[in-house]
Parts: C-alpha cells; structure tokens; sequence
C-alpha cells in the first residue's frame, strides 16, 4: 500500500480491492500474516487509552472493563498469530503414492487448507472490541488469509472508525495489500456485500433476527457461502440438591454472573433451575435488590430488552422487580416451577438480553433431566452440584449434548481465549455448531480442504512439500510427526 487508505472506500471499490487482495493473501507465508496481527495488535495497545475513552462514550462501559477488553482483543490478536504459523490448524496431511495400497493403487495425495476468500465480518455491539472492528472474527479471518470487509455497529461508530484507522495503518506499515481491511457502515451494504459473489463467507455476532436474516441471505445465494452466526443463549444453570450447602455463595454467584455488564453478555444465565425452597428466593431477592443500577449499551438495546421485560412479567412471577432510573437499569428476577416451565418452554428459553433472569423451582431431580432433553441449541449449560449426586452423570451426559460449554460449579460469564474454548452450539446459539468464533479454532472457519494429486514437490504449497520448510506438524503416511 502507497497511499494513504480510506477505511471506507465505499461498497464496490472495497470489494474489487478485496477480491484483488485474496489472491496475494491466499498465496501469503503464515510467517506474514503472523506479522499483520502483531501489528495491529501493538497498534491499538499503542492508543489503548484513546480508544477507551471512545469506548466510554459511545457504550457507557466502565473504563475497567475497556481497558480490560482491549488486552483481551490484542491477546486475542497474538494468540491467533502464533497459532497461525504453529501451523496445526492446516491439518496437513501428506499420503505418498503406494502401489500396494488395500483399496487399489494410490496416487501422490496432499490435503491442506487454503482461504476462502473475501470475508463479511458483522461487528458486535456488546463487546466494542472483542467483538468488533479488530476482534476475533477479524483475526481469524486474517490470520487464516482472508481478506475483511467489516460491517461496523451502529452503537460505537466513532470508536469503530478510529479503530478500523489503527488496523488500516498497522496493515499498511508491516505491507499487506490494498483491499485486506475496509469497512462498511449500512445494513443495506452489509446485505449486498453478502450477495456479491466476491464475498465468499459471513461471520456475524448479535440478533437471532438479524443473523437468521443474514444467514438466509448467504443460504440464497445462487453460490451460497458459509455463514457463521453467533446469535441467542439462555444459558441455563441446574442447581442440585448437593449445591445447597454451599447456598449463599451460589446463589450470590449466580446474581454476579446474571447482572454483569449490565447483563448484556451471549453469556449470560438467564434461567437458574434450582430445588425448591423459600429460602432461596428470599436470599436471591435481597441480593438481587442490592445490585446497583447501570446504563444499558445503547437506546435500541434498551428498548429491546423493555419489551422482553414485559413479556417477562406476562409470563412469570416477580422475585425483585428492576427499575430504570437515570443512573441506568437495575435487575430483575423472575420465578416459576417446573411444571409451569415446562409448559412454556419457547418462553423460557428465548433470551433477555439484559439484567433479567428467571429462577425455576424443581421438586425432584430427574425432571431436570426432562427439560435438558427439551432444550435448544446453548452456548452454554451448567451444573452446580457434588461429583456423586446421583443425577450428575445423566444430566452432564444430556447437557454436553446441547450446549457448547458445559461448566461445573462455574459460570459462564467470562470466555477464556484459548485453544480448548468452545464458543459455539447449536441453533438459535450459532448457525453452524461445528465451529467456535472464539480461541484459535475459529480460523477454521475460513478455510476449505483441497487435496493435491500427483503435483510436482516444486509446484506444491509450502506446508505440504516433504522438506516442510514451514516447519508444521504433518501426517504422513497416517502419522502425525512434529517438524524435524
Ligand atoms: P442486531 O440488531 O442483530 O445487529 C447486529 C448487527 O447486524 C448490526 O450491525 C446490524 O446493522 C446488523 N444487522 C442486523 N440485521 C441485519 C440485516 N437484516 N441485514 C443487514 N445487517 C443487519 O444486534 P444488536 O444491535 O447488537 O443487539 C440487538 C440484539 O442482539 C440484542 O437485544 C441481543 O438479543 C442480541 N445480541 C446478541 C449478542 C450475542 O453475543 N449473541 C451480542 C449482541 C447482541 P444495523 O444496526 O445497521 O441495522
């Protein structure tokens, strides 16, 4: 890059310059790539504090909680570089040809995966980092050797326009081609974008409404692409009876995981199952009561969690009713039982994305495991209990198949970046439950399998020649073997 870019270009010049910026990329070391993440991440930890201001502003954040965001967007950055030149992710697999081989003679094959092309990365509104302009969805579509077209959210468009600046400016100094980053701000533009045949997938975070909208579109197309979508979760949590010895403490957990940031996090328990008892609901009110009011992201959130309160009260029994004061909204907790719940479990199990939750009482343990075989797709499910009630293993068995993440004497508010970390479920939780949008698993995303047939070592990618000048893991012949 030469000139000084525009983060905007406008729609059609972003994607002919990402179109002509695949090609380079696809062909790019990992070592390069590596390099552009590095960069971008020294580049916002280089005006931290700038963009944490920003942040403030436009998300009503606190400025712990920014700060931190932005260290774990940079970490994010890093972590998906070194994983990118460690090289694993490519799943290289190296087959030499084998006149013997039992299902007839076999040919020179080499498997590795290569970018697909032009991304659509839908920002956030709720994590203006993590999840947004410079986050997970963007390094992994980088990091993989996919050029981004990122569609900024509405809700922090000052913070995403200097944000998309840093990256732009940390792309041009370490060299990457025009056309690797370029924003766009329209709904409108973010949904021709994903028409145009130059785009070759989507990645999404936010609405079930939206994302199913989103994921319709790249479904339709007469070239339909792959559309990943990060969208709703109630998160359940099953409270055994074993927990109850430890009631105060989980109770209080669970209030803290339910209320932080405002309870805005996909994350978020939006539903407690717990034994019944009055003591319960008495504690959880008083803690629930104790916790301070906190302005919402943005008026359109706001709004949208009024009318799923209402529904709320429509449908459950008020524990602690929240009010919204001019510091903010402060929590609400509902109660029903069991055979109430079960009654009305597309109610139950549609999200509030706010400060709200619902406590179901249960008399006895095994109808837990009826309403987690009913459950829809989750990010997460947890269980607080010991190892040896006897409902454990059923329930934990049933669970793992639903959620994501299933967590134990945990919560699940707070998403480890890491290799292990599963962020993802079936539907409504994402549109494709075979990936995670977060850890350095997400770059597989972007990338397709091609095998390579009889190719001359000279001609073949450098991940998949014999003297693996890349210095990756590759299975050859069917054995996995560290670089020399
Ligand atoms: P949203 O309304 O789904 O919007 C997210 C982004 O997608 C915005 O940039 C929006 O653009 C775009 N978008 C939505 N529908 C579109 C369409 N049909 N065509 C093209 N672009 C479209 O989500 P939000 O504003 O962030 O929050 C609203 C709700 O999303 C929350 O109440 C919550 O339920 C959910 N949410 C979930 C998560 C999660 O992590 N799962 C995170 C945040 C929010 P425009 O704004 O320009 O229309």
């Amino acid at each position: 890059m030469t000139e000084r870019p525009t983060t905007q270009p406008g729609l059609d010049q972003a994607l002919r310059a990402a179109a002509r910026a695949a090609i380079v990329l696809a062909g790019s070391e990992p070592a390069t790539r590596a390099d552009w993440l590095r960069a971008i991440a020294d580049e916002l930890d280089a005006h931290r504090d700038e963009l944490v201001v920003l942040a403030q502003e436009e998300t009503h954040l606190p400025r712990p909680r920014l700060e931190g965001e932005v260290g774990r967007t940079t970490f994010q950055l890093r972590l998906t570089a070194d994983a990118v030149v460690e090289g694993s992710w490519l799943e290289v697999a190296i087959d030499h040809a084998d006149p013997n081989w039992p299902t007839g003679p076999r040919p020179d094959l080499r498997r590795v995966l290569r970018p697909l092309g032009p991304v659509l990365v839908v920002a956030a509104s709720n994590f203006p980092f993590a999840f947004s302009v410079a986050g997970g969805d963007t390094a992994s579509a980088l990091g993989s050797g996919c050029p981004v077209l990122l569609k900024l959210h509405p809700g922090h468009p000052k913070l995403s326009d200097r944000t998309g600046e840093l990256v732009l400016e940390a792309l041009t100094k370490a060299g990457a081609p025009t056309g690797t980053f370029a924003m766009i701000s329209s709904e409108a533009d973010a949904q021709a974008a994903l028409k145009d045949s130059r785009i070759k997938a989507g990645a999404f975070t936010g609405s079930i409404r939206g994302g199913r909208a989103l994921f319709d579109i790249a479904a339709g197309r007469p070239d339909p692409v792959p559309f990943y979508g990060e969208l709703g979760s109630v998160n359940p949590v099953f409270v055994l009876p074993s927990a109850l010895r430890r009631q105060s403490e989980t109770l209080s957990g669970f209030v803290s995981s339910y209320t932080l940031g405002v309870g805005q996090f996909c994350t978020k328990p939006g539903v407690l199952f717990a034994p019944h008892s009055q003591s319960v609901l008495d504690e959880l009110a008083g803690l629930v009561k104790a916790v301070a009011p906190a302005p919402p992201l943005n008026d359109r959130i706001q709004q949208g969690f009024t009318g799923r309160l209402a529904e709320l009260r429509e449908l459950w029994q008020p524990v602690s009713e929240g009010t919204q004061t001019a510091d903010g909204l402060s929590p609400s907790l509902f109660a029903t039982t069991i055979d109430d719940a079960l009654d009305d479990l597309d109610g139950l199990f549609e999200e509030a994305f706010g400060p709200a939750s619902v406590v179901v009482s249960y008399e006895d343990p095994a109808e837990l495991v009826a309403v987690a075989r009913r459950l829809p797709g989750q990010l997460t499910a947890t269980i607080h209990g010991d190892e040896d009630d006897p409902i454990a293993p059923e329930l934990l068995g049933v669970l793992a198949g639903h959620a994501g993440r299933v967590i134990w004497n945990g919560w699940p508010t707070g998403v480890s970046v890491t290799w292990a970390m599963q962020h993802g479920g079936g539907w409504p939780a994402t549109t494709a439950s075979v990936h995670t949008s977060v850890g350095p698993t997400a770059l597989r995303r972007f990338v397709t399998p091609i095998s390579y047939q009889d190719v001359p070592e000279a001609l073949l990618p450098a991940a998949v020649r014999d003297d693996n000048p890349l210095g990756i893991w590759q299975r050859i012949d069917g054995k996995l073997t560290p670089p020399n």
